[in-house]
């Protein structure tokens, strides 16, 4: 390790958490060193054991048991905020309720927290709260990074890359498969997607107990077909002047019995080039690459890229639209 090792935090220890902690455990320029979750949190500035917090998570379902590590807390954010070393946290939370990951970032800023924070939050809508509080995020020493997971992050990127190619945006169209064995490994994903299907909202999916998410699924043999979706692909891409939020579609298939993804996930960026033609690039991803694959490998390099700024004293919010991720190796 060296002096410039990056120190990551993850809050949330659900499917993505501990898919981030899987993942850090192969890069040599970070160390993965605070984590928490519902019920407690845990620290170490050598760095934390995936595999035994993985077990221990699996097993009592906090990493608050981790010994010597963990503490038991219903204030564990907060309390690891105060404790922890950290350059930069991966917020791997479920956003629910819709305005939950907003309080999140407000309690960094009212502990007068500097860092780099990085999410993979989904709904326009919960982006635009953090999107509101940017000139307090600036103003605390915060570099905060946007939609940085698949969709949005990834194929918002690769968006905002091809549409370098046009002199005018027509449409991008986001279309993702997921494939995953059992749906109790993501469930604030599920829930997060159940919300958008026809006749549900975020509260009602929030509400809904294991049970009743199980009973939908059994309805629909294990898939969920989702279309023009409320994702906040369409107000990155706009904050970015690409196109307009309107002319930004995604949808997908995500399969709950199955890791094998049911299509492969894809953006097809159409505009008209400066000479008058009208043409479609599409960016397919390996059907091999998993969503934790596809969510926390870009979470990390935009994290990454966030201290470098961070580093160099800029400070407030920028998206997968606007800057590149660095790879973290
Ligand atoms: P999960 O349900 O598997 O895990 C959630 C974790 O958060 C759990 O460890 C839980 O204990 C913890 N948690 C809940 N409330 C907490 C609190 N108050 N304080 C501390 N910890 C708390 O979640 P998941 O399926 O891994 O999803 C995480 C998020 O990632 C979701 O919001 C989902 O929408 C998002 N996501 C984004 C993308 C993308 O491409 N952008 C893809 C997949 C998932």
């Amino acid at each position: 390790m060296t002096s410039s090792t990056l120190r990551i935090g993850i809050l949330g220890f659900g499917g993505l958490g501990q898919a981030a902690a899987r993942l850090l455990g192969h890069k040599r320029q970070a160390r993965w060193v605070a984590v928490a979750d519902r019920k407690g949190y845990a620290h170490n500035n050598t760095g934390l054991d995936p595999d035994r917090a993985i077990a221990t998570y699996q097993a009592q379902d906090s990493v608050g048991y981790l010994e010597p590590e963990g503490t038991l807390s219903n204030e564990s954010i907060s309390e690891l905020i105060q404790q922890a070393n950290v350059d930069g946290y991966f917020l791997a939370l479920p956003n629910l309720p819709n305005t939950f990951m907003a309080s999140v970032v407000e309690q960094f800023i009212e502990a007068g927290w500097r860092g780099v924070l990085v999410d993979a939050i989904k709904r326009t809508s919960a982006v635009e709260q953090i999107m509101a509080l940017e000139p307090r995020l600036r103003d605390c020493g915060i570099t905060y990074m946007a939609g940085c997971g698949a969709t949005p992050g990834l194929l918002t990127a690769a968006a905002a890359l091809a549409a370098q190619s046009y002199a005018e945006i027509h449409h991008i169209k986001i279309t993702f498969g997921v494939g995953i064995a059992n749906w109790e490994a993501y469930r604030a994903t599920i829930r997060e997607d159940i919300a958008h299907l026809p006749g549900y909202s975020v509260d009602q999916a929030s509400a809904m107990s294991d049970a009743e998410v199980s009973a939908l699924l059994e309805r629909t043999n294990g898939l969920l077909h989702l279309e023009n979706m409320e994702h906040a692909d369409d107000v990155l891409l706009e904050r970015a002047g690409i196109c307009r939020r309107d002319q930004v579609t995604v949808g997908g298939v995500v399969d709950t019995r199955n890791p094998k993804k049911p299509l492969s996930t894809n953006v097809q960026i159409t505009g008209r080039t400066f000479e008058g033609r009208i043409s479609t690039h599409t960016f397919t991803l390996g059907d091999e690459t998993s969503m934790a694959a596809n969510v926390c490998g870009p979470a990390f390099g935009y994290l990454k890229a966030g201290v470098s700024l961070h580093r160099r004293g800029w400070y407030g919010l920028l998206s997968s639209a606007e800057v590149m991720p660095q790879f973290l190796s």
